[in-house]
C-alpha cells in the first residue's frame, strides 16, 4: 500500500495545528463521513480544523455530526481561502488530485502548505509530502480507520461521532457492503460497531432517504429514458434539459439512478447521461472486470474507480449517446477477453 510519512504527520499533530481538510465537488457519504470523522478526532486533539468543499452536499447528510460546520467553496469563497491562507496543514480526503476540486483547489494550489492525501481513486497524486493511498479499498473511510488506528490504536474509534462518520463513508462507497467488502473490511467495521453507533439508524438515513420527487423521477427514468443493449450487457438511461425543466431536477434528485440498471439480470455495464446546462455529465457503474473508469477517461474525460467512474461531453446529449454507443462493443470485447 502506497505511503509516506504518516508517523511525520502524527508528530506535527502533538502539538495545536490549524489544519484544511478539503473533498471533493458533490460530496457524497465518503467525502463527508472521512472529512467530518478526521476533524472530529483533530478536535478532540485540541487543533483548530475546518472541513471544505467546492459545493454543496445533499440534504441526506444534514444529520452528520459537524456537517453544520462544513464551509462551502460556491458560497462562502473568502471564508475557505482565508482558512486555506491560515492553515498549516492541508488534507486532501477522497480525491487524486487538486485539480478535482475545481476553483476551490487553485488557491491551494498556490501555497506550499504540506499535504497529507488519503484516497481509494486511482492514479493518486504522489508528489504530496504525506500519503496513504489504495485504489483496492473500499472507501476512504476505510483508509482512515488505518491511519486513526496506526496513530492511536483503536481508542478514538470508540468516539460515537467518529465512528458514525466512518461507517458513514464505508456504507456509502459500498453500496452497504454490496461491493468492494473484504474480511479486513468487516473486521474494521466490527470494531466500529463497538461505539454504540446506531447502525440500522444510519443506513436508513442513507438507503431510505428518497423524497417523492426523487422516486417519482427514477420511475420515469426507467419508463421513458432507459434502453437496454443486451448483446453489451449494457443498459443507458439520459435525462434531457426538457426533462430537468418539466421535474424541476436540483442537484441530488439524480443520485443513485445509475445503480437500478445494474439490478437487471446480467447486465454488467450502467449509464447515465445527463443533459447539463453547458454540459453533459456522464455516470457509469460496472460489475467484474468492466473497468468502466477507462472509458470514462478514454472518451469523456473523467476517471473515477474501475466499477464506478464518470466524465463529461462538450458536443450536445446526442453526440454524447452516439459515441457511447460507437465505442461500446470494442470496450465489452476488450474487457471480456482479459
Ligand atoms: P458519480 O457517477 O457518482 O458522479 O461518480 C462516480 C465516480 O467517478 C466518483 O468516484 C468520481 O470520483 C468519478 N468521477 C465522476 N465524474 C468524474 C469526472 O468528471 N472526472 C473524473 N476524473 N472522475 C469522475
Ligand atoms: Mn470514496
Amino acid at each position: 500500500m502506497p505511503e509516506k510519512g504518516l508517523q511525520d504527520v502524527h508528530e506535527f499533530l502533538s502539538s495545536p495545528r490549524k489544519i484544511l481538510i478539503a473533498s471533493h465537488r458533490n460530496p457524497d457519504g465518503d467525502a463527508l463521513g472521512s472529512s467530518l470523522a478526521l476533524a472530529r478526532y483533530c478536535q478532540l486533539r485540541g487543533h483548530s480544523v475546518t472541513v471544505a468543499v467546492p459545493s454543496a452536499y445533499p440534504a441526506n447528510f444534514d444529520w452528520l455530526p459537524g456537517i453544520k460546520d462544513v464551509l462551502i467553496f460556491d458560497d462562502q469563497e473568502e471564508e475557505v481561502v482565508e482558512k486555506i491562507n491560515d492553515a498549516e496543514l492541508f488534507v486532501y480526503l477522497d480525491f487524486n488530485h487538486v485539480s478535482r476540486i475545481d476553483k476551490m483547489g487553485e488557491p491551494m494550489a498556490e501555497k506550499d502548505t504540506p499535504v497529507l492525501l488519503i484516497d481509494h481513486h486511482l492514479e493518486p497524486d504522489l508528489s504530496h509530502e504525506y500519503y496513504y493511498v489504495d485504489s483496492t479499498a473500499s472507501s476512504t473511510a476505510d483508509l482512515l480507520f488505518d491511519v486513526l488506528t496506526r496513530w492511536e490504536n483503536t481508542n478514538y474509534l470508540k468516539d460515537e461521532l467518529i465512528s458514525t462518520c466512518l461507517y458513514t463513508g464505508i456504507i456509502t462507497d459500498t453500496g452497504t457492503f454490496a461491493h468492494n467488502t473484504n474480511s479486513r473490511l468487516f473486521g474494521k467495521v466490527s470494531n466500529l460497531l463497538e461505539s454504540s453507533i446506531d447502525h440500522i439508524a444510519i443506513q436508513n438515513r442513507i438507503n431510505n432517504s428518497l423524497t417523492e420527487k426523487q422516486l417519482r423521477l427514477l420511475g420515469y427514468c426507467l419508463y421513458h429514458r432507459f434502453t437496454l443493449i443486451p448483446e453489451q450487457k449494457t443498459g443507458i438511461i439520459y435525462l434531457n434539459k426538457a426533462d430537468y425543466s418539466k421535474f424541476e431536477i436540483e442537484r441530488g434528485d439524480t443520485e443513485g439512478i445509475v445503480n437500478n440498471i445494474l439490478k437487471i439480470n446480467n447486465i454488467k455495464i450502467a449509464a447515465f447521461f445527463t443533459q447539463q446546462p453547458t454540459i453533459v455529465k456522464l455516470s457509469l457503474r460496472s460489475v467484474e472486470d468492466y473497468n468502466v473508469a477507462d472509458l470514462a477517461r478514454k472518451y469523456y474525460n473523467g476517471g473515477g474507480h474501475k466499477n464506478a467512474a464518470g466524465g463529461s461531453h462538450y458536443k450536445g446529449l446526442k453526440s454524447a449517446l452516439e459515441l457511447f454507443k460507437k465505442v461500446l462493443p470494442e470496450f465489452v470485447k476488450q474487457h471480456t477477453n482479459e
